[in-house]
């Protein structure tokens, strides 16, 4: 009879630690509601300004023969930081979105192979200027698909911009297209500076980044990948990565033939 007593009470007792730490747990999301509220609204009204800023920069730049090569320097460096402040407000108010649960997917038709040629086309000028060649290998007859071609492009540029940014001159990106059973699957290999072991599987969370800069100076947030993985998993694909120290990363990610919303 003891034993039933003692039972009971542990039972009770265990189910207001339940009751208590749901009211914990609404009150931290309430909480976090509100810091990505107040992250989304200073993104937003912080773009303005630096956007009047890239603008008159542009302006003066124009008028470039009558400033000496000092100022011009200055110019540019006022150019690099505003539209790199610009690049981290606007993560930062994707990634706000995102947090709400409003991802917002647009999904229509589309054929997946002409898409993906045209990013990396796009990718492979900026490519040119590390002397890096981009490859696209695709291995099998792809189905149309359905998917938001703004936020995939977005996945893609993130990727192979990432594998660019973290890669030495002279060296190949391959990009490779293939069916994963009712997925396809797209592979991004870099022969770059590799992640270490320890921090492969923070990646994906905002705001990590290995090291600050890309091979040639390249700028970093620290939350594309964030951002990128969960556009993936909206789409009900997969995102993951393989990579060593010294060797370089391969970065796949996988879209379903079907989608449902
Ligand atoms: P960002 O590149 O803007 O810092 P990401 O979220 O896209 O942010 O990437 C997070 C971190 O993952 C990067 O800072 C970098 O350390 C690492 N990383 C991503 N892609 C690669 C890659 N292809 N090769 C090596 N490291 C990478």
């Amino acid at each position: 009879l003891t034993l039933q007593k003692t039972l009971i009470e542990t039972n009770n007792e265990l189910s207001n630690m339940t009751r208590q730490l749901q009211k914990n747990n609404s009150e931290l999301q309430k909480l976090n509601d509100i810091k990505n509220q107040f992250l989304g609204m200073a993104a937003h009204d912080l773009r303005n300004p630096i956007g009047a800023i890239i603008a008159y920069s542009d302006f003066v730049m124009d008028e470039a023969k009558s400033l000496t090569d000092e100022q011009k320097e200055f110019l540019s460096i006022i150019k690099n930081s505003s539209n790199y402040m610009l690049k981290l407000l606007d993560d930062l108010l994707d990634f706000s979105k995102i947090e709400a649960g409003k991802l917002g997917l647009d999904l229509s038709r589309c054929d997946y192979v002409n898409f993906v040629k045209r990013v990396v086309k796009l990718n492979s000028a900026i490519a040119a200027k590390k002397h890096i060649q981009i490859i696209l290998n695709v291995h099998e007859v792809i189905p149309e698909l359905d998917f938001d071609s703004i936020k995939i492009e977005q996945v893609l540029n993130n990727i192979l911009s990432n594998a660019l940014k973290y890669s030495l001159r002279n060296t190949t990106v391959v990009v490779n297209m293939f069916m994963s059973g009712d997925f396809v699957t797209v592979e991004v290999r870099d022969q770059g500076v590799g992640i270490p072991k320890d921090k492969i599987d923070l990646i994906f969370q905002p705001f990590t980044r290995v090291s600050k800069q890309g091979t040639e100076g390249e700028r970093s947030t620290g939350l594309g990948l964030a951002i990128v993985r969960r556009i993936v998993l909206g789409h009900r694909g997969r995102i993951w990565v393989e990579s060593s120290e010294g060797e370089g990363s391969t970065f796949y990610f996988t879209l379903p033939v079907v989608a449902k919303e």
